[in-house]
């Protein structure tokens, strides 16, 4: 029996068309949003399964956020994946990326006896690709950071992955444990599997862990852990289309679409 122990760290991100920011606390509105699985993150999903495939073991997703999180987490456990570990408690939220990967480091710790660990290459709502280094450094490990292949030795506990540069490709390799960040679009997520679907929406697939129950320091977490601050934001203005219907000929109407483009280059 294979005791691989792989872990997705997962985000559940706001439809691109339903961003939007309170005005008050510059924070994303992420309640009653329409959601998604973070779309990159469906490509480390899918390298971790691809292992599973191969080597068998388990897969542990890992996400922090609000409860309403939980149903969008379940479609992995559709697609192949184990269980899924929820960090939900008020004082996460408004976490920078520092508090974010001190948090995910902290539940990575209790599940404890862990060899990889995925995640997307970023974020579509804050982008800033920087959990996958920082997880790697409170927690003490190497990272590879935008693989597109990943290959393992369980025995030897080895990954190796890798990496598009100009010109080729950079093949790195690394003993367990160590953080992934799967190169978006490298791969192409399986579907879920509808003869375990019924089982993946069931009762007692997911932990939910608090504040409580984590070795965290509370000067660490959420904002009082966050030394980023968003000061100020302002939304672009969108542009408005406009929709003319030209008359007349063939020719006339060249001709007045020659102007008009040439009015608003
Ligand atoms: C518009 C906007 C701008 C922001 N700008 C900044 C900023 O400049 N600096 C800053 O420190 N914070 C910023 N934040 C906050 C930041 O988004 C959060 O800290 C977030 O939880 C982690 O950063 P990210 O979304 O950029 O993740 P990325 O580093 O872009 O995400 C990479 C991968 O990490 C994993 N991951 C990320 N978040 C979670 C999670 N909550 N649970 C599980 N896995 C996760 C996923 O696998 C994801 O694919 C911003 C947020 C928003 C909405």
């Amino acid at each position: 029996m294979s005791t691989l122990h792989i872990v997705v760290c997962i985000k559940v991100v706001p439809k691109p068309e339903e961003i939007a920011v309170d005005q008050e606390t510059m924070l994303l509105i992420r309640d009653g949003v329409r959601s998604e699985i973070n779309p990159p993150d469906m490509n480390a999903i899918e390298m971790a399964l691809k292992l599973k495939d191969q080597y068998g073991g388990r897969i542990s997703i890992l996400s922090m956020g609000p409860l309403f999180f939980a149903d969008y987490l379940r479609a992995p456990l559709a697609m192949g994946a184990d269980h899924i570990y929820l960090m939900s408690d008020r004082q996460f939220g408004g976490a920078d990326t520092l508090a974010t990967t001190y948090t995910l480091a902290a539940g990575i710790r209790k599940l404890g006896n862990v060899d990889l660990i995925f995640c997307g290459e970023e974020s579509s709502d804050g982008a800033t690709g920087q959990v996958p280094a920082g997880l790697a450094e409170w927690l003490g490990i190497n990272q590879l950071t935008q693989m597109d292949e990943v290959v393992i030795d369980p025995k030897k506990k080895l990954a190796r992955g890798r990496r598009e540069i100009k010109g080729g490709h950079l093949t790195l390799e690394t003993p367990f444990p160590v953080v992934i960040s799967a190169k978006t679009a490298c791969n192409e997520p399986r579907f879920m599997d509808y003869t375990i679907k019924p089982w993946a929406f069931e009762e007692g697939r997911i932990t939910i862990w608090r504040r409580e129950d984590l070795e965290v320091e509370d000067d660490h977490i959420g904002l009082s852990g966050s030394p980023t601050r968003v000061s100020g934001l302002k939304q672009a203005p969108g542009r408005s289309r406009q929709r003319k219907f030209l008359k007349g000929n063939p020719a006339e109407i060249a001709n007045q679409l020659g102007k008009i483009l040439q009015a608003t280059s």
